[in-house]
C-alpha cells in the first residue's frame, strides 16, 4: 500500500488537535512478512541515497523525534537507520540538561550537535523539550537561575516558538533540511507498554517511577504538543504526526518521511572534471605499466 505522507504532515499555520489525529490507522503492510519486505526495501533505498548525500556534500539533514515515553523513538531510530553508514549519521539524545547546558540559551546544546553537510543528524528529543516538559513543569526553570521576571510573562512560550522558527529558518537558509516527527501514542497503549516493561525482565531498565508520574500530566503534555506543533510547523521544517500505537507501521511511515526528504535533495556523486578524468587515465596507464 502506498504511504500518503500528506495525511500526517501539519500544514503551516494549522491548529493541531491531537484528539482528532489517530494513534492507530489501517497499516500500510498486510502481513508481518510484508512489513519486513517493505522495511528492507526502505532501508536499502535509504542506504543508497545516504551514500550519494554523503558524497554530494551539499546539504545537511536533520530528523527530530519527539514523543511521550514508550512511543517507540529508540526502535524507530534503530530500525530505520539500520542500513546507514555510521560515518554519515550521528544520533544525539537530549535528556535533563547538565549544569553547563543550563548556563546557556535553550538552543545552545542542540546547536553544537547539528549535522555537518553530507551528514544525517538524528535528534532523540531536542530543543522542543524546552517548550514541552518545561512548559508542563515551568518550575524547572526556577531551579536553573532563569530570570524570574521572564518566567512571569505570558509571552515566554511565544518567544520560544519564535526563536525556534527563526532558528529553523536560519538552518534551512544555510543548507540544512529538517523534518520533525511526533510519534503519536495513545495513553492506553502507553499503559500496555509500561506493563510490558515490568513483565519482561530485559525491559525492566526502561521504566522508572518518574515515567509513571509524567503520565498524570498527559493532558498538559497533549496541550503543550498541540501548541508547539501548531506554532512551529513550516514549509521548510514541517511536523509529521505519526500514529504510533502500531510500532511496525510507524517505522514504515518514518522511513518513508526520511526517504522522501533525501530523495528530494536529488543527491548525486560529484561529476569528474575533464582534467581529473585525464589524470585518472594517466595514472591507469602508469599503474598498468608497473605490473611485475
Ligand atoms: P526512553 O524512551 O528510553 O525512556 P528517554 O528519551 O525518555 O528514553 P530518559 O532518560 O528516560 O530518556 O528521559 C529523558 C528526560 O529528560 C525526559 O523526561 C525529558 O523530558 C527530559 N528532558 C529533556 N530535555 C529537557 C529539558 N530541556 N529540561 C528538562 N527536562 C528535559
Ligand atoms: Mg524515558
Amino acid at each position: 500500500m502506498k504511504i500518503r505522507l500528506k495525511d500526517y504532515r501539519i500544514a503551516p499555520g494549522e491548529e493541531v488537535d491531537l484528539k482528532k489525529r489517530k494513534t492507530l490507522v489501517t497499516p500500510v503492510y498486510h502481513s508481518k512478512d510484508n512489513y519486513h519486505e517493505m522495511l528492507a526495501d526502505h532501508v536499502a533505498k535509504l542506504s543508497e541515497l545516504q551514500q550519494r548525500h554523503y558524497a554530494d556534500n551539499s546539504h545537511a539533514v536533520l530528523v527530530i523525534f519527539q514523543a511521550m515515553d514508550a512511543a517507540g523513538k529508540d526502535g524507530a531510530i534503530r530500525h530505520v537507520m539500520s542500513g546507514i553508514n555510521p560515518q554519515g549519521c550521528q544520533v544525539s539524545s537530549f535528556k535533563h540538561p547538565s549544569a553547563t547546558e543550563v548556563q546557556h540559551d535553550f538552543l545552545w546544546r542542540a546547536a553544537i550537535k547539528l549535522p555537518e553537510r553530507g551528514q544525517i543528524g538524528i535528534f532523540n528529543r531536542s530543543y522542543y523539550e524546552d517548550v514541552l516538559v518545561v512548559r508542563v513543569h515551568p518550575e524547572i526553570l526556577e531551579g536553573q537561575g532563569f530570570p524570574a521576571k521572564r518566567l512571569k510573562g505570558d509571552d515566554l512560550w511565544e518567544d520560544r516558538y519564535r526563536s525556534i522558527r527563526d532558528f529553523e529558518r536560519h538552518l534551512h537558509a544555510n543548507g540544512t533540511r529538517i523534518v520533525k516527527i511526533f510519534l503519536h501514542l495513545s495513553k492506553e497503549e502507553q499503559r500496555k507498554r509500561f506493563l510490558a516493561r515490568i513483565d519482561e525482565p530485559d525491559k525492566n531498565w526502561k521504566l522508572s517511577p518518574s515515567d509513571v508520574e509524567e503520565r498524570k500530566f498527559w493532558k498538559d503534555y497533549r496541550k503543550a504538543y498541540e501548541a508547539a506543533i501548531s506554532a512551529t510547523s513550516s514549509a521548510d521544517a514541517p511536523w509529521y504526526v505519526v500514529p504510533a500505537d502500531d510500532k511496525e507501521n510507524a517505522r514504515l511511515i518514518v522511513s518513508q518521511i526520511v526517504l522522501d526528504l533525501l530523495d528530494g535533495l536529488k543527491p548525486h556523486f560529484p561529476k569528474v572534471t575533464a582534467a581529473h578524468e585525464a589524470e585518472l587515465q594517466a595514472i591507469r596507464a602508469d599503474l598498468i605499466g608497473q605490473r611485475e
